[in-house]
């Protein structure tokens, strides 16, 4: 569990982090996401000890980062972007090395060293050096020093750029296996990394977090409305005239010819409709029973959602903060 509460950050006179808080429940893998220079990375080192914060405080399982510093450093692993790793030392001696840094000598550095080796699959590389290594390989290697301690919590920053398509595929699988057990803190640029990998998102913004929530629907607060794509076995001359009957949802855009004998019509409801005094059911089921008594077949019904980069752009550039 992570709670950040009003983090602020200035290096000098520039504020780079102007008052975040945020809660990442147990068990969740979420997306840090956001422009150049938005802020993500002050506050991964804030949360990993990195930095102090100017302002604000944060909490990892419980222990404050400034006043529990060594017991958050215990219960957290970091992969920074880029991870740093001595290249002429073999897989074997890098994570023998990290993990007598952590204090895990002896039968208990062997353990950890083999767990996190067999987790990230490491087991053929184990002594070869990690400058003759592909990206993928030395990523995985940056991973199993981030674990090796076995952390509640993970925070990764950006940990498939640069890899080939295969790799990012098989780092991606990796941390959703570990997001099963731990807390991961994920930074990427690539939004379908988020959309396939993250339950929740925060998305932050010249220093401050712009939006929050579920990855599938953080969108629906700025949209403001619900919105539905039609296809219907009708005529378009008798489906325009049956539009006056429709109650709370109203047509947007002209009717489409969707081949023959069937139109593609989309409509739109106000999200706030629901709680309207009067207004039973929801916007689907009005426009499913209009459908019925207009007599017009459903060959296809869809919801419209704003995909992450849609949500990401209209949050990062248009609305730009004072
Ligand atoms: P990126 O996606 O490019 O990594 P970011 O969202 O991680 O960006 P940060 O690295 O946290 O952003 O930087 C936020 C702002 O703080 C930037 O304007 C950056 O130039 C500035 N900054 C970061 N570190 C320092 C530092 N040590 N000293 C001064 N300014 C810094």
């Amino acid at each position: 569990m992570i709670e950040a509460v009003d983090l602020m950050k200035r290096y000098g006179d520039y504020e780079a982090v102007k008052g975040v808080s945020f809660t990442v429940g147990t068990g969740r893998i979420v997306g840090l996401l956001g422009p150049n220079g938005a802020g993500k990375t002050t506050v991964m080192r804030i949360l990993t000890g990195y930095h102090w914060p100017s302002a604000g405080s944060a909490t990892l399982d419980g222990f404050d980062i400034v006043e529990n510093p060594f017991e958050v450093k215990r219960r957290v692993g970091y992969l920074p972007e880029n991870a740093p790793l001595y290249p002429d030392l073999t897989v074997s001696e890098f994570l023998s090395f990290a993990a007598s840094s952590r204090g895990l000598e002896g039968a208990s550095g062997k353990e950890a060293v083999g767990k996190s080796v067999e987790a990230c699959g490491l087991a053929t590389v184990f002594h070869v050096p990690i400058e003759k290594l592909s990206k993928g390989f030395r990523q995985r290697v940056g991973l199993a020093q981030a674990i090796l301690h076995d952390p509640d919590i993970l925070i990764l920053d950006e940990p498939t750029s640069g890899l080939d398509p295969n790799q990012i595929l098989e780092i991606r699988a990796l941390i959703r296996a570990l997001g099963e057990k731990k807390t991961v803190i994920l930074c990427t640029h690539i939004l379908q990394e988020a959309e396939a990998l993250c339950a929740d998102v925060l998305i932050m913004n010249e220093g401050r977090i712009v939006a929050a929530g579920a990855t599938g629907t953080i969108g629906d607060a700025l949209k403001g409305e619900e919105r539905f794509e039609l296809t219907l076995k009708a005529d378009a001359g008798r489906v325009r005239s049956a539009f006056s009957s429709l109650r709370a949802v109203r047509p947007t855009g002209d009717i489409e010819n969707a081949g023959p004998g069937a139109v593609r019509i989309r409509l739109a409801a106000p999200l706030s409709l629901a709680a309207k005094d009067g207004y039973q059911g929801g916007p689907a089921e009005d426009v499913f029973d209009w459908a019925v008594s207009g007599g017009f077949k459903i060959l296809e019904m869809r919801r419209e959602c704003l995909s992450l980069e849609e949500i990401f752009v209209k949050l990062t550039t248009e609305e730009k903060q004072p």
